[in-house]
């Protein structure tokens, strides 16, 4: 089945926003088997929008939109599709009040240039928005599907996976089984390369690779004929790509470093307390992403100076003898963390982000430790990037660190 994306909104030509929703739908509808033909961005002008959905309908099984479904006068996906099925819009009294529900839901008024998002026509079916105004919109025309969604992504995203897959799953033949791993400490070229013989290695089964900021993550989706076959396809292809990977994957789709981390630490009643320099607190912020932190995480400092190292703690001899930015460092940053805060674990972050070598060091170089009664571990980590990434690399280093080294954790559970 071939997909066309369309990204809608005058602000996607002046480069006022990145279309990110097309490579989103892109990497969803070809994991669930569609290959997307065409991707394309338009401006709020009506011929336009009608012709491209005209088009699209054309050469397409489905058409998914993004944008243009707002409350204004520039809002103009519904009056494209209208057009271009050759249908009049009309005023749907039912999903009106489902909107007026949401904003009092929010105690808010609702303007009256909202009763346009309660248009419908009759090919038209409204699609449930828990997170925003303007519900979505899917159509069945002349043998062709359009899903027209809302523009930003954190309303278009869950649209997308509670009521939009679901209903794509029913159009494809067979029954469709997935799943994300998510990976660590390799990049994007490494991570294909060791698994290049299990993509693409079953007709029936997509493998592919995503590089995302929290790390690479690997796809996997399988289509057969029982829900169960897809499912043991999956499970196949996802030992044989652990296998391949090894103790890079840390966990399924929404874990994170720090989910897991708090997990492993929960589980062996474990505390932890950090210091860091290079990451300027992005760990601590890691840390307490995750819900649940107060439970292990008792608390770290952000010690950027040599003073302040010391005065936290970290041996001076050390700093003098091997610099500020040395593995020796790092494990005496882990050492006085640990130790001034009575945790189990401790961890250390000292490097450079960005701008020019410090003591011999080029940007981008750090180095992360761990601190455990009986073993002290340290990392060298090379991450030449904007001052922004490389601290959040150099945070998640000492997290994945921690992560590979969980079972020298003693439980000093009850
Ligand atoms: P809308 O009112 O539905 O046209 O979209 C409103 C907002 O959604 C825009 O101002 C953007 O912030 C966001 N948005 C729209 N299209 C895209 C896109 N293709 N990629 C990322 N964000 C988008
Ligand atoms: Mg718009």
């Amino acid at each position: 089945m071939r997909a066309v994306i369309l990204s809608i909104g005058s602000e996607l030509m002046r480069g006022d926003i990145v279309d990110t929703n097309a490579a989103y739908l892109s990497r969803e509808l070809s994991a669930l088997g569609f290959e997307v033909s065409r991707v394309g961005a338009y401006p709020d002008v009506l011929e336009e929008l009608t012709a491209a959905v005209s088009e699209a309908m054309r050469c397409a099984d489905v058409t998914v939109t993004t944008g243009g479904l707002g409350p204004t006068q520039d809002d103009l996906t519904r009056d494209a599709i209208a057009l271009a099925v050759g249908e009049d819009m009309y005023f749907d009294e039912e999903l009106f009040r489902e909107i007026e529900q949401r904003f009092a839901l929010l105690r808010r008024n609702m303007p009256e240039s909202n009763r346009r998002q309660a248009l419908l026509i009759p090919s038209a079916q409204s699609i449930a928005n828990p997170h925003g105004s303007a519900p979505g919109w899917w159509v069945t025309s002349y043998g062709a599907i359009v899903v027209a969604m809302p523009g930003p992504p954190k309303e278009m995203q869950p649209m997308w996976h509670e009521e939009v897959v679901p209903r794509l799953q029913n159009l494809l033949p067979g029954h469709l089984a997935m799943v994300s791993l998510v990976t660590f400490g390799l990049g994007e070229s490494a991570v294909e390369e060791r698994i290049a013989d299990v993509i693409g290695g079953h007709p029936n089964v997509t493998v592919a690779t995503y590089a995302k900021e929290s790390g690479v993550q690997v796809h996997i989706s399988a289509r057969a004929d029982t829900p169960g076959a897809a499912q043991e396809l999956v499970k196949e292809t996802e030992s044989r790509v652990r296998g391949l990977l090894g103790k890079a994957v840390f966990g399924h789709a929404d874990d994170t470093l720090s989910s897991i981390v708090g997990e492993t630490l929960k589980a062996r009643r474990a505390t932890l307390a950090v210091m860091e320099s290079a990451s300027g607190g992005d760990l601590a912020s890691l840390i307490t992403n995750n819900p649940g932190s107060s439970e292990y995480f008792l608390g770290g400092v952000v010690a950027y100076t040599r003073d302040a190292k010391s005065a936290f703690g970290v041996d001076a001899e050390t700093m003098d003898l091997h610099g500020l930015i040395s593995p020796e460092t790092a494990l005496s940053m882990a050492a006085a963390a640990r130790t001034r805060l009575g945790a189990a674990v401790g961890l250390g972050v000292t490097g450079i982000a960005g701008g020019d070598s410090v003591e011999g060091h080029p940007p981008g170089t750090c180095f992360v430790a761990l601190d455990l009664p009986g073993c002290q571990m340290v990392r060298e980590i090379h991450r030449p990037a904007s001052r922004e990434v490389a601290k959040r690399f150099f945070a998640q280093s000492a997290l994945d660190l921690l992560r590979r080294n969980a079972s020298s954790i003693e439980s000093t559970g009850t």
